[in-house]
């Protein structure tokens, strides 16, 4: 059911990342209409039934994600020992 967001999955619809103006999904204010780039499908289950979307992100939401899944792949990356010195999320 869950499917991953693929940051580089070309929006099906006009077959190119170029940006629309919309509303940003992720740690904008979704009243707020920018430049926004096609993330992929989103599905989420909830109480009245399933609700599914495309979903958009602005460039600085998509960059932040793209730092965190960098450090979070780093950190996986290095040794145990050195892991052991720090929480994770934390570089
Ligand atoms: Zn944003």
């Amino acid at each position: 059911m869950n499917e991953r967001i693929n940051l580089l999955l070309p929006d099906p619809g006009r077959r190119t990342q170029k940006r629309i103006e919309g509303r940003c999904w992720l740690g904008c204010d979704p009243e707020e209409m920018q430049a926004v780039t096609w993330i992929g499908p989103v599905t989420v289950r909830g109480v009245a039934g399933d609700a599914s979307a495309a979903a958009y992100a602005c460039d600085d939401c998509i960059n932040r994600i793209y730092g965190m899944a960098r450090a979070d792949q780093y950190e996986r990356d290095l040794p145990a020992h050195l892991l052991a010195a720090r929480p994770r999320g934390h570089p």
